[in-house]
This record gives C-alpha cells, structure tokens and sequence, in this order.
C-alpha cells in the first residue's frame, strides 16, 4: 500500500471529551464544536463517537456542515450552527432541525419571518470583533428574541489560551452585563475557557481542539496517529545530496528511506529541518526538501529498514508538529489530506 494510514483514536476522542466535561460541574452541559469536518477527521465518525458517550449538542460552523452532522446522528441530538442563518439556509435549517446562533438584526429578522417558532440561538460580540451582535444591536432585539424561541446566548473568547491575558475577565465582564436577567442558558468558553475555571463555564461548554488533542489542553490524549509507508531505501557515499534544491548532503556515509507522503497531504514544507520521524521511539530526521508526495528521511541508525515510519503519534503529536511549522494544531488537523487510508479505531 502505497498511502498512508491516519489512525483516528475514539477511544482517546472520548476519553478527552469525558476529561474536558469532569472540569465543570455536573449541572454545566459539555457540547462538542466538530466544525470543519470535525477538525479534519470526519465530523460524523467523531460526532456519533461523541454521541455514544454523551454529548447531546454539536456545534458546526455552517448549515451545509450541520447537514453531514445530522446525517450521521439522526434526530435526538441539538446540531447548532456558529454562521448563524444566511440566505438560502432556510430550508436546511428546517428539514434537518438546525439551531442557528443568529449574529446580527439581518439574521434576526431572516429568521423569525422564513421560520417563525424555529429555535435559535444568540452569538454576542465581547470584544473579538469576529462574530456576533455587538452591545447596542443586541438591546434593540433583545426583546423580540426573548418573545421567540430563544435556546441559548453564547460569545467567544480571543484570548483564552493566555489564561493570564486580561482580555478574558474583559469579556467575562462584558458577557455577563450583556446577558444579566436573561432567562436563558448562557455559554462562553471553548476548550481555553474551560481550562480557566468555574467562572468561564456558565450552562454549556463548547471544547473543540482538546477533544482532538490539541493545546490548550496539555493533558488531551493524542487523536490523530499518522504513519508512512517506505517505499524504497538507498544508500548515500559521503558529499551526495537529497530531494529538490540539494538542501541537504550527507556528512557520511548514510541510509534514506523515501517515505510516501508529502505537502499535498498537509504535510508542510516549512516543518522539514526541524521534523523527524519515528521508528518506535528512535526519531529519524527528514533530510532535504518535502516534496508534494515524497519525503526523505536519515535511517542510518535503525537496526532494520522500516515498513513504515510515524509522524504523528505518542512521540509527536499536532502541536509538535504546529511548532516546528511556526503555527498551530488546529491548522496541522484542519490540513490533513485526502489521500491517506483512514481508520477509525474504538469508539
Ligand atoms: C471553533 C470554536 C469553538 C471551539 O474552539 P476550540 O478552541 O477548538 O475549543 C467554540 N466556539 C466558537 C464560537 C468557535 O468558533
């Protein structure tokens, strides 16, 4: 087999799930966010995995996504929609039962004329400036929202992996003089909002990346487990080079394994000089260039040439990976590439 096998762990997904709700006490629901297609590994596998264990609200950020959710969950469980109701998501928004966080008075009035009665919920702007009715928008329809159907008032947080970062208590702040007298379940807190403490929780938290196990939540159990075949091995003399550009010359004598993978499977170029790969728990540096589909890789030291090598696993995991590329899990899973064999394992 010449692709690669992405190992998706249920089993960890639900453990770090079931870790992430044990923060806030027991009358707080802990939703789960599986937007972009559940972080790049298969939001109905990940979503039905997350329903078993008991999660009963999932969040996407589009109707379109909300579709492949409630395909794979049936009815039962609240699918919320981050993007609110846009035009054209009337329909979907009826026939599959989606709740949308309404963003803005456009939204408002969109959806109380197409759906009257059709739950909905309210996404308020604390300071992000991404998403979200700011403070004055929101006492103009406050009222009308509150007569309607009015499930849930949520905000974000931009700044809640700094857990010092004085942003967080500003929004709190903010959060809580906007929502003060509300009837309504409150949420504000993704996975670093979690991690800040009771305060942060209100009625409904919405972890995402440390459900997938990435930072802020140190503690998550690795999700995503990468490993490459080798297809071919050759041995270099001393002053040859490897892969496009000759980046790379071998010192001394040496072995390179070429590793079928490459940048058009996420894999990127930038992360090369500082990347190795695993052979159990010997790392084997990547030497030269990635190419789009191939990678060289400095076996020299292993008693045996490899079938495969890890990429991702218990020795290396997202925010490794995030770090040697200059940025950040969420954009290393949300780039995992189509080309690799997928398999699900427990859940
Ligand atoms: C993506 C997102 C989440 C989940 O965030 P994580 O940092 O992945 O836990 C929660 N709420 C909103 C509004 C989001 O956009």
């Amino acid at each position: 087999m010449g692709t690669g096998q992405l190992t998706i762990d249920l089993d960890a997904l639900i453990a770090n799930w079931q870790a992430l709700n044990a923060f806030s006490d027991d009358r707080v629901e802990t939703a789960a966010v599986v937007k972009a297609d559940g972080y790049g590994l298969g939001a109905g596998r990940v979503a039905k995995a997350l329903a078993r264990a008991g999660a009963r609200r999932f969040f996407v950020a589009v109707a379109e996504e909300g579709a492949k959710v409630r395909e794979a969950l049936g009815p039962g469980v609240e699918i919320n929609v981050f993007g609110g109701h846009m035009r054209g998501d009337t329909d979907m928004i009826h026939d599959l039962d989606l709740v949308p966080m309404i963003n803005s008075l456009d939204q408002m009035l969109r959806h109380v004329e197409a759906l009257p009665g059709h739950r909905f919920g309210v996404q308020l702007d604390t300071g992000m400036n991404r998403l979200g009715m700011e403070p004055a928008e929101w006492q103009a329809v406050r009222g009308i929202a509150e007569e309607q159907s009015l499930t849930i008032v949520m905000s974000h947080l931009a700044c809640a992996d700094e857990p010092d970062h004085p942003m967080n208590p500003q929004q709190l702040k903010t959060f809580k003089a906007m929502t003060e007298g509300l009837d309504v379940p409150r949420s504000l807190s993704a996975t670093g909002g979690i991690l800040l403490g009771s305060d942060y929780h209100f009625d409904l938290t919405r972890p995402g990346i440390g459900l997938y196990g990435g930072r802020p939540f140190e503690q998550a159990h690795p999700v995503a487990h990468l490993d490459l075949p080798v297809i071919q091995t050759r041995e270099l003399a001393a002053g040859e080079t490897v892969g496009y550009g000759n980046t790379w010359t071998a010192e001394a004598p040496c072995r390179i394994a070429t590793v079928s993978a490459g940048y058009a499977d996420g894999i990127q170029r930038i992360m090369g000089p500082m990347t190795a790969m695993y052979f159990g728990e010997t790392p084997c540096p990547i030497r030269g260039r990635i190419s789009m589909d191939l990678i060289g890789v400095d076996i020299t030291h292993l008693p045996e040439v490899p079938d495969r090598l890890s990429l991702l696993g218990h020795r290396q995991g997202v925010d490794d990976l995030a770090d040697n590329a200059g940025t950040i899990g969420y954009e290393i899973l949300t780039q995992l590439g189509h080309r690799y064999t997928r398999r699900y394992a427990g859940g």
